[in-house]
């Protein structure tokens, strides 16, 4: 157990009587990515590094875009195909079926965080995730386009408090701390 305000660990941030603390570089009083952090980058002049979050970025999960993957049955987004691969390896069918009709990413995710993990989906998750990021590079244009301009850079999903597929700092500290410095 982890608090997400000081970073201690015992206790959880909704009962933390601690001040604020900075992830990156622990001092009290202002988050990660703040300008007030020694790790502080101006994002402009980071071209050393692509971060993306929200809908507008070809590469971020929720991208609205339809693939084709596991077979051509269901015309899916990212988060969808992800979702229901889970649902159906769990053999919950009546989750998948509402994964599948669920009409946002965001949807279709919290259908997903109901069902309950696979055995040895920790193990396979990644693998799934990889064939269905595959499929949306080759599938979807935008997304080939913005890999291959990305020369030598650092790509990463900025995901808040994402610790399996994001980077898990803070909500702007990926864009604004460098990352070399992460702890
Ligand atoms: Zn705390
Ligand atoms: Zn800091």
């Amino acid at each position: 157990m982890q608090c997400f305000n000081c970073w201690e660990t015992g206790h959880r941030k909704h009962r933390c009587k601690n001040d604020r603390k900075c992830r990156v570089c622990k001092q009290t009083g202002y988050a990660p990515g703040s300008s007030e952090c020694k790790h502080y980058v101006d994002p402009t002049n980071s071209g050393d590094v692509i971060a993306f979050q929200g809908k507008s970025y070809p590469l971020y999960n929720f991208y609205p875009c339809h693939l084709n993957v596991f077979g051509e049955k269901h015309k899916t987004m990212e988060e969808h195909a992800y979702q229901m691969t889970k649902a159906i390896r769990a053999g919950d069918l009546e989750a998948a079926k509402k994964v599948i009709e669920a009409g946002t990413a965001l949807d279709a995710k919290r259908i997903g965080h109901t069902v309950k993990d696979p055995q040895g989906w920790h193990k396979e998750k990644e693998t799934v995730m990889e064939e269905i990021v595959s499929a949306k590079v080759e599938q979807i244009p935008k997304v080939k386009a913005k890999l291959e301009n990305s020369n030598s850079s650092t790509i990463f999903a900025e995901g808040t408090f994402d610790m399996q597929w994001g980077t898990g700092l803070d909500v702007d500290a990926t864009l604004h701390t460098d990352h070399k410095m992460w702890p």
